[in-house]
């Protein structure tokens, strides 16, 4: 999937930043290729040691411009990626400089490529590789510190004590296995089954104190509704994006339309557009049936649209939304009633109608003319799951992520279980290694050792190119 061996060149400062610009290179030809264009003030830039600064000048031989810049050097293996890397900071024309470093043989870096050399070279695990994402997303400083503190590596700190812990608990378990009727003193299963209760308790509390950590910016709300009703007009209205934009944006690793929209606090929020969710009409449109399924099921909160000017199919409507409820019955729902500007202004007591039916108190919106989108917004805001916990030093822990350590708890657990109902470890050796197995290959995805490259690949695709 990546390419970890060329020498790879991207602006990593944000576009539009004001003052300077950074280009990064890295790769084997990385201190060569800047020397190419940037001339230290004395001496030349191969002869820069590890981890050094030099100021200089940066030729652009396209235009003939000079400009004033710092180079960084970080020398294999002390580096980010652990390969050669220069870091270039230039007062303008960063895009300049990076297209002349592509002429000379760099290739241009694809979003996240730097982050996925840090990954593969060991340098940093999957856990911290999200948390580089997070920390360029982050909307609020306690959003930051935790997704700092993660870039530490504490949960994988965690994830890889518990694994050692539960590794040392199915080797006593297999000990038993290969040593029975040997002359040795073995483990009592109680003592096994209470070293794996410590285990569970400490990784659910673990994921209950964690502040959750959508993929994503933030919380999701998803848009669930019949088709024609709004749905993707309020997400543009929204996020302030068409449609064609926001397609380009979420590109193919998406499966769902997604936009970010700021509630009124301030705190961003991912809108998904569950298209699809109503009834695959082809088989062709399974899978976006499948996908907006797991978008409702996946979401923080529903937002289901209806169509304030169409109560013959309220009965339908109300269908689907027992759907969307059934899909994800944690999630606060919504009700967003769309295009009451095509009503006349006394309609207050139409939509009652779909009060009375639904118990929910409508929001009366139009996403042509932007009415009641506010009192969206401010409804978000307000969604007691989507207030965030207060922030300070709480750890957060991506879906991903408490779904495998809950499913590592939950195998420990099951063994220890087990190893409570036997009398001799070895009576229930099988079973219990069985899942032992399974809570490290869930702790191995969080902390990186067991990753699949679709995984990788789906935190990679949110990354800037640069990062
Ligand atoms: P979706 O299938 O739920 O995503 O619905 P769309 O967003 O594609 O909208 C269906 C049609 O309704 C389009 O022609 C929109 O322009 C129109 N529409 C959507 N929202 C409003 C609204 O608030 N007022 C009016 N008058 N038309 C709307």
């Amino acid at each position: 999937m990546f390419q970890l061996d060329d020498t790879i060149v991207a602006i990593s400062t944000a576009a539009g930043d004001g003052g300077r610009a950074i280009v990064r290179v890295s790769g084997p030809d990385a201190v060569e290729l800047t020397g190419r264009v940037f001339r230290p003030a004395t001496g030349a830039i191969e002869e820069m040691g590890a981890f050094r600064a030099a100021d200089g000048l940066v030729h652009l031989t396209a235009t003939g411009i000079e400009l004033p810049a710092r180079a960084y050097v970080f020398r294999a293996p002390r580096s980010f990626t652990r390969q050669d890397v220069v870091e270039l900071h230039v007062p303008a024309a960063p895009a300049a400089l990076t297209s002349e470093l592509i002429d000379l043989g760099a290739r241009q870096a694809g979003p996240g490529e730097f982050t996925a050399r840090a990954f593969f070279s060991g340098r940093i695990g999957l856990s911290a590789a999200e948390a580089v994402a997070d920390v360029i997303d982050a909307a609020d400083d306690a959003e930051l510190r935790s997704a700092m503190a993660a870039l530490g590596g504490r949960i994988e700190r965690w994830c890889a004590e518990a694994a050692s812990e539960i590794a040392d608990v199915l080797a006593g378990v297999e000990a038993s296995i290969d040593l029975a009727g040997e002359d040795i003193t073995l483990d009592a299963p109680d003592d096994l089954a209470g070293r794996l209760d410590d285990l569970v308790r400490r990784l659910r509390t673990i994921t209950d104190q964690a502040v959750p950590v959508a993929e994503g910016t933030g919380p999701t709300v998803v848009l669930a509704g019949r088709v024609n009703v709004g749905k993707s007009s309020l997400l543009n209205a929204l996020s302030g994006t068409d449609r064609a934009i926001v397609s380009a944006v979420a590109g193919t690793t998406r499966d769902v339309l997604r936009a970010t929209m700021a509630t009124v606090s301030g705190r961003r929020v991912s809108l998904a557009d569950a298209a699809g969710f109503a009834h695959p009409a082809t088989p062709l449109d399974a899978a976006a049936h499948r996908a907006a399924h797991r978008a409702v099921a996946a979401a923080d909160a529903i937002a289901f649209v209806v169509d304030a000017t169409d109560d013959e199919h309220l009965d339908d409507d109300l269908t689907l939304l027992a759907d969307a409820r059934a899909a994800n019955p944690r999630a606060p729902v919504l009700l967003l009633t769309n295009k009451t500007d095509l009503l006349p202004p006394d309609a207050a007591a139409h939509l009652r109608r779909w009060e009375e039916r639904t118990g929910l108190r409508p929001i009366a919106t139009s996403a042509l003319t932007g009415r009641g989108l506010e009192e969206f917004r401010s409804a978000v805001a307000d969604l007691p799951d989507l207030s965030g916990a207060g922030g300070g030093e709480m750890l957060g822990l991506h879906r991903r992520q408490r779904r495998s350590m809950g499913g590592a708890a939950e195998a420990a657990a099951r063994g220890a279980d087990i190893l409570r109902g036997a009398a001799e470890v070895s009576d229930a050796a099988d079973l219990v290694a069985i899942e032992l197995r399974e809570a490290l290959a869930e702790l191995g995805q969080v902390s990186g050792q067991i990753v699949t490259e679709e995984i990788l690949g789906r935190i990679l695709a949110r990354f800037c190119v640069g990062k």
